[in-house]
């Protein structure tokens, strides 16, 4: 077997800088140069994973097929890239800490002081080589969360420092991602912070082979000389990334231009051909100057965050790709709409999506956008707890069972139509322990889910403890409600859709979580191509939403 390449990328400076995207879209140009990649995230935070951490704190908890519960950028390398990912491409330090007790519980460390050197650090760099070991990648991509300079980010910097030195410059590289401010004041982009975090890294050992600069204003020619002299790396290995103009998914692209793939390759001695991003350049194309132009309104509670949603905002856009249309997003927060009068906020929306979430808040206004949509023909998607409150409204104002609810937000309610699972019933601990992860949901002959799938059996990824009742489905299915996508042995509901509407569909798992700009999801491409029926609602104009 070949020898695997190591690629480390650290972040300087501020957070927010885009090196999951980076890390990403170095992704995209290696697998198109014919190489098999893998991408792995390393979170200095404690908690054992994202899953039990408020999508305020940490944005969108993103889903494995496995069922691991995983840091948004995981959703970022699946979209860019065709890797499939499981649990060992997420580790955080409350994972290391925690094998580490265990093992010192089990007095595997045979009487030894346990230490963060060489303990912790061992731990980490196993994780690598077993990574490597798992997937055979000719490379592997490790991006390591935070900031240099935070305390908590020591033990992962050390360990891949130590990791490089081991397996030799030659098949392992430092990649530095930074941030070159533009001072208004000054009229000028500044290149301290930048030197100065490059000090910090060189300060634990680590030289960085290449600096990708990010930059609101192109760096100039003197500006990468000063970058290059003062941080000690080649001319060269300099890297613009300025703001996207349109869309994340241009970011590849202008890695390429800057020959970052390149200098990779000739620095990691991997002789491959150039990559050809042909197709990506008319993913491009499409995002950037599209056709039509729909308005979307996602309606939840994590709204004022542009991560909660990540994954839905990012595979609404492959549905518009699908379908050559722009799409603008229109957040909207549940706890805004009007009971008495949804269309104020509702009014001219091409389509509705109700994403998931958990808690209470913001339920009913949720569930008169569902009504809303219903009872006026627009194009609904609901996802997990978009589909729970499909269900609930249909119970509550076509079934006529007025205080029909879900247990999760009344445990009460004379009509659970949406209830707790028994295996769920006496679940304590958190974290882990819903219903998590890829499996088959078998669609209806002549459901619309199947009609958009084309497949009878689908697979599909899930993150919900509460499941449809199934002592109501015949109440349903009577007054119009359908049940199309059921698991393998019909044991529970997965779609519902409702027959007499232009479109109306929800499932209970999570399909943005397979979406991908070239390979945009189904239920997605069809969403949109619903919402772009109705000739009032859609534009010409080109304002695609892909920044969020
Ligand atoms: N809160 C709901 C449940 O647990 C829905 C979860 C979700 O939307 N991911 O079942």
């Amino acid at each position: 077997m070949n020898q695997t390449k190591y690629i480390f990328i650290t972040g300087g400076v501020v957070s927010s800088l885009g090196k999951g995207l980076t890390a990403a879209a170095l992704g995209t140009l290696l697998e198109n140069r014919g190489l098999q990649i893998s991408i792995q995230k390393f979170d200095p935070y404690l908690n054992v994973d994202p899953g039990t951490m408020s999508p305020f704190q940490h944005g969108e908890v993103y889903v494995l097929d496995d069922g691991a519960e995983t840091d948004l950028d995981l959703g970022h390398y699946e979209r860019f890239t065709d890797t499939k990912l499981t649990r060992y491409n997420n580790l955080t330090s409350g994972q290391v800490y925690k094998s580490v007790l265990e093992k010192e519980r089990k007095g595997e460390y045979l009487g030894k002081t346990v230490q963060v050197i060489p303990h912790v650090t061992d731990m980490i760099k196993e994780r690598i080589h077993r990574l490597a070991e798992i997937t055979k990648a000719d490379v592997i991509i490790t991006e390591i969360g935070g900031t240099t300079g935070d305390i908590e980010g020591l033990p992962f910097l050390e360990a891949i420092r130590e990791f490089a030195l081991e397996v030799g410059y030659n098949n392992a590289i430092f990649v530095h991602v930074t941030y070159v401010p533009f001072i208004k004041a000054a009229g000028e982009l500044k290149t301290k912070p930048t030197q100065q975090s490059v000090a910090k890294l060189r300060e634990i050992g680590i030289a960085p082979h290449l600096l990708v600069c990010r930059t609101e204003k192109p760096l100039g020619k003197e500006l990468r000389e000063k970058i290059s002299m003062f941080c000690n790396v080649p001319y060269k290995a300099v890297i613009e990334e300025k703001d996207v103009d349109h869309s994340i998914y241009e970011v590849p692209l202008m890695l390429q231009r800057e020959n970052m793939d390149t200098l990779i390759c000739d620095l990691l001695h991997l002789e491959v051909p150039a990559a050809d991003m042909t197709a990506w350049q008319e993913i491009i194309r499409k995002l950037i100057a599209p056709q039509h132009c729909v308005r979307i309104g996602v309606v939840g509670k994590y709204v004022g965050l542009n991560d909660a949603y990540k994954s839905v905002y990012e595979a609404i856009i492959h549905g518009g790709v699908a379908n050559d249309c722009g799409v603008e997003i229109e957040k909207v927060d549940a706890e805004d709409i009007d009971l008495q009068n949804p269309e104020k906020t509702l009014k001219g929306l091409a389509g509705i999506l109700v994403p998931g979430g958990f808690g209470e808040r913001g339920t009913e206004g949720k569930i008169i956008a569902a009504k809303y949509a219903r009872e006026n023909h627009i194009p609904y998607l609901g996802l997990c707890l978009g589909m729970q409150i499909a269900t609930i409204e249909f119970a509550r104002h076509v079934l006529g069972l007025e205080q029909a609810h879900s247990m999760e937000f009344d445990a009460n309610t004379p009509h659970p139509v949406i209830w707790l699972m028994e295996e769920q019933k006496d679940v304590e601990h958190k974290g882990g322990t819903m219903r998590l992860g890829a499996q088959d949901c078998h669609l209806r002959e002549g459901s619309l889910a199947l009609e958009l799938y084309g497949s009878k059996i689908v697979k599909e990824r899930h993150r919900h403890r509460f499941e449809f009742n199934n002592q109501y489905r015949e109440q349903f299915e009577q007054a119009g409600l359908a049940i199309s996508g059921t698991t393998s042995g019909n044991e529970l509901v997965e779609m519902v859709e409702i027959k007499k509407h232009p479109f109306y569909i929800a499932c209970q798992f999570h399909p943005e979580f397979q979406s991908k700009p070239n390979h945009p999801h189904p239920l997605f491409s069809g969403f949109i191509e619903a919402c772009m029926q109705d000739p009032a609602k859609v534009h010409p104009q080109s304002n695609p939403e892909s920044k969020v």
